[in-house]
């Protein structure tokens, strides 16, 4: 455990560098921080382990509890990570680790169902070094993240499912179901859409919401890609949406949305077999041009169907010395392809925070102001694009008129910048003002 608070920022240097002695703002920015040496961080999925390299590099040594006992839990699923989640870890010296755990995904068209190209979504400039997008099987990114973390000698303990969160004076307890506990001096909520620590933070947040959309998805080698590695071509149908990218090894990886108006349960989604499933599947897209149908036909039924969510950020995201940060803070559905990359963008802001400010709750509200905005506008965005994905009917054809029309006036590299260009700048201190894309 480190036993005093580490300054890194260059402000803080200079400052350190021009005052005298005794009016030295970083040793007492120091001493007011001692004993602020240890982080429980709760969920070692995404966000988790994240966090942990993000605070150790601030001078705070972290822990990580995962409920799970082993990491091999939601296997199959695919994400997509895009520039700013990737230049998120740059910060940290992480993102290769993520990067090469994927492939690159550099470019994305859409089309409609009847066949009409709608253009090409934008998906960012690249990073220096050369860094595209990527696409990458869930669990490659929970192990590359908690090898990594593992490597900076960060702890990470399995079988750890937090029960209770308790303030000790200037400590906090994490009781777990197994009757153990922990006790640090900060404690970060990463422990996912379901969390507990939220439940102690913000009693009352909204809760995860049905977005009104099914999701699956699989990956083949046995059909030759018609179309070239690193595109993802994403099918707006007329029943449902369907997306596949070529990986550069040669398979093909798919997944699909269906709207469906009531929430099933996992019993309900049980209920029906791998292969009625892919009969649904097949009748969903056989109305449109897509390569939906034998990419279906190659791929094994075993699926795993998620009802998609999402859930608005609660009015505070901290408590005392408690902080929630990933989809503990904020869930913006599958469809903003965000969920990874808010989570690492929120440990990197979490850390400077925590490094410029003296006392957890004033760098949690420093946290939460350079967050909330962001996240919320990543939330409505998807909110749209679930709209579009699970119209039907009449607002299906109106869908197919206006959406060609609307990509012509409002998709531009510009429009976008905000999102895949947003780089953080690790090392200035959080109270200079932002440049353009750093907020
Ligand atoms: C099917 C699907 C597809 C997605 N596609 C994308 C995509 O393409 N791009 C993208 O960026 N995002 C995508 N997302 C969203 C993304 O997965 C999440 O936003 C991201 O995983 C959030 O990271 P997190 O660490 O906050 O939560 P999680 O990754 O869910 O990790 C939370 C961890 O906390 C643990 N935990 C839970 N409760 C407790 C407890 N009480 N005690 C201890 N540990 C606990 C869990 O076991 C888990 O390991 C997708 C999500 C789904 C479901």
């Amino acid at each position: 455990m480190l036993t005093s608070f580490q300054i890194t920022s260059p402000r803080s240097y200079f400052l350190g560098k021009l005052l005298p002695e005794w009016d030295d703002p970083v040793e007492s920015l120091e001493q007011e921080r001692e004993g602020m040496t240890h982080a429980l961080i709760i969920g070692g999925g995404v966000a988790g382990p994240t966090a942990a390299i993000a605070l150790q590099k601030v001078g705070i040594d972290a822990t990580v509890y995962e409920a799970y006992a082993t990491t091999a839990h939601d296997v199959g699923a695919s994400m997509g990570i895009s520039l700013n989640g990737l230049d998120a870890l740059r910060t940290l010296d992480a993102h290769t680790v993520v990067r090469d755990a994927g492939f690159p995904v550099p470019r994305g068209v859409m089309w409609l169902g009847n066949g009409r190209r709608l253009g090409e979504g934008h998906t960012g400039t690249p990073l220096a070094d050369g860094t595209l997008p990527i696409v990458i099987g869930r669990y490659d990114l929970y192990a590359a993240l908690r090898q990594e973390a593992l490597r900076r000698g960060v702890p990470i303990h399995h079988g750890k499912r937090l029960a209770h969160v308790e303030h000790r004076g200037d400590q906090v307890a994490a009781l777990f179901t197994d009757g153990t506990e922990a006790v640090g001096d900060l404690l970060v909520g990463a422990d996912g859409i379901g969390s507990t620590t939220r439940r102690f933070v913000a009693p009352h947040a909204p809760r995860p919401r049905y977005v009104g959309l099914i999701g699956t998805g699989g990956i083949t080698r046995d059909v030759t890609p018609q179309f070239d590695p690193g595109v993802m071509n994403m099918v707006f149908g007329r029943r449902a949406f369907f997306a596949s990218i070529a990986s550069t090894d040669g398979s093909v990886w798919w997944f699909a949305n269906l709207p469906r108006a009531d929430e099933p349960t996992a019993a309900d989604l049980a209920a029906t077999s791998g292969w009625r499933w892919q009969q649904r599947l097949l009748e969903a897209f056989a109305e449109d041009r897509s390569p939906a149908a034998p990419l279906i036909r190659a791929t094994p039924p075993d699926y795993t169907w998620f009802p998609m969510h999402d859930m608005r950020a609660p009015k505070r995201w901290h408590r005392g010395r408690v902080v929630l940060i990933g989809d503990a803070a904020h869930v913006s559905s599958p469809s903003s392809g965000q969920g990874a990359s808010m989570a690492f963008e929120d440990a990197v802001q979490l850390a400077r925070c925590v490094r410029d400010r003296v006392d957890p709750p004033a760098a949690f509200d420093a946290y939460q102001r350079l967050r909330a905005d962001r996240v919320g506008k990543v939330l409505a965005g998807a909110r749209q694009v679930n709209r579009s994905k699970a119209a039907t009917g009449v607002s299906r054809v109106l869908r197919d008129v206006t959406f060609p029309l609307l990509m012509r006036k409002f998709n531009t590299p510009e429009a976008f910048a905000w999102l895949y260009d947003h780089r953080i700048d690790f090392d200035r201190p959080i109270d200079d003002q932002p440049a353009a894309n750093d907020r």
